[in-house]
């Protein structure tokens, strides 16, 4: 027994696949201490465990054996800052979508190319969320981390976390025994916009070229909305695959194959291609298996879910995809959603 968890629970509506699921134990933590009460009864009881934020990254089993935790740490507060400067202390358990909207609201700079991104601000940092020119790794300072090795607390600051596009310390075997309480960001009251992104500087010159950050969260909500599936309505996880990084060689060697390859290019030389073109190309773009599960069709790089169907069969599904493009590019498409299990 674990003292204050709930006994075989059905999960499925905080995963935004969908995914049916039922955890042995489940429980929501909104403080440090209860966290590290539940770990420490996990132990005793020799059962295992895993925490899940949002649960909008995750694939998970039928069935979670041991003990589930839902990060519900709340709470988001100013630290004293140079002039010109805000940092925010936020409960690992917060929504980011609401943290990103509210500060762009306030008229800070720092969250607005990142807003409608699901999910909580402790589970940020682990995959270094990014999108539209941005990422988290632009403006965190550092995390408050449980060590669930030695049951401390620290703080562990941004240049320690390997910060990567799509990738963290945390995705490393050397960082997944720490869980994060609370992290730190530094937002500007003053900013350059980050406005690399084509199709970003695109609408916001067609919009005046606005200056106030919840103007420009507004155009990045209307470029989300018109390409992502909301997963209230279609069940999905957001990309499925990373975008793979390929050397120059590899580049020509494909754009030789296929003219109309789509590719960016990166400072150090590397090209990022669009996994969601290599999906389309293989013809998975708007396909769906007979268990449902396929590509949404207007973004080949989401994963759809409309019959809920396990988490087992997206995985199926996933394979199927990248054979597919391994089999046409010769390219490995890299899953960017943790299996839970
Ligand atoms: C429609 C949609 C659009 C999306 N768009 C983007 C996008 O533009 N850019 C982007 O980067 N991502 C995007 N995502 C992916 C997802 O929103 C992010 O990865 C998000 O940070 C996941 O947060 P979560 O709280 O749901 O984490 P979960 O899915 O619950 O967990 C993800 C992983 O993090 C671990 N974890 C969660 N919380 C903690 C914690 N406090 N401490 C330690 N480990 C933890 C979990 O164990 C799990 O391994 C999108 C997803 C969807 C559904």
């Amino acid at each position: 027994m674990i003292s204050g968890a709930q006994q075989q629970v059905e999960l499925a509506a905080r995963f935004t696949l969908g995914c049916p699921c039922t955890a042995e134990y489940f429980m929501e933590v909104t403080s440090e201490a209860q966290l590290a009460e539940a770990l420490d009864s996990a132990r005793r009881a020799g059962l295992p465990w895993r925490l899940i934020g949002g649960g909008s990254n995750v694939v998970p089993v039928d069935y979670l054996p041991g003990l589930t935790l839902q990060m519900k740490i709340a709470g988001v507060s100013r630290e004293p800052a140079a002039e010109g400067r805000v940092l925010l202390d936020v409960g690992g358990g917060e929504s980011w979508p609401e943290l990103a909207w509210s500060t762009a609201a306030q008229g800070l700079y720092g969250l607005e190319n990142l807003v409608l991104i699901p999910g909580t601000a402790g589970a940020a940092p682990i995959q270094n969320i990014g999108a539209y020119g941005a990422e988290l790794g632009d403006i965190l300072q550092s995390v408050r981390v449980l060590d669930v090795r030695t049951m401390q607390v620290k703080f562990l600051t941004a240049d320690k976390l390997k910060l990567a596009y799509r990738h963290s310390l945390f995705k490393e075997d050397g960082g997944r025994h720490f869980v994060i309480t609370r992290i730190r960001v530094q937002l500007e009251e003053q900013a350059d916009l980050r406005l690399e992104y084509a199709d970003l500087r695109e609408r916001w010159e067609k919009a005046g070229a606005v200056k106030h950050p919840l103007e420009v969260a507004k155009i990045v909500r209307d470029l989300r909305l018109k390409k992502l599936p909301d997963p209230a309505k279609v069940p999905n996880a957001g990309s499925f695959f990373k975008n793979p990084l390929v050397h120059d060689e590899t580049y020509q060697r494909l754009l030789e194959q296929d003219p109309g390859l789509v590719a960016f290019p990166l400072q150090n030389g590397q090209w990022k291609l669009a996994a969601g073109w290599l999906i389309e190309a293989v013809g998975w773009k708007g396909q769906l298996s007979p268990t449902g599960v396929g590509t949404h069709d207007r973004q080949a790089l989401v994963l759809v879910n409309p019959g809920k169907a396990p988490g087992s069969e997206v995985l199926h599904v996933a394979g199927q995809i990248r054979a597919a493009v391994k089999h046409r590019f010769g390219i490995c498409l890299e899953q960017e959603p943790g299996n839970l299990s």
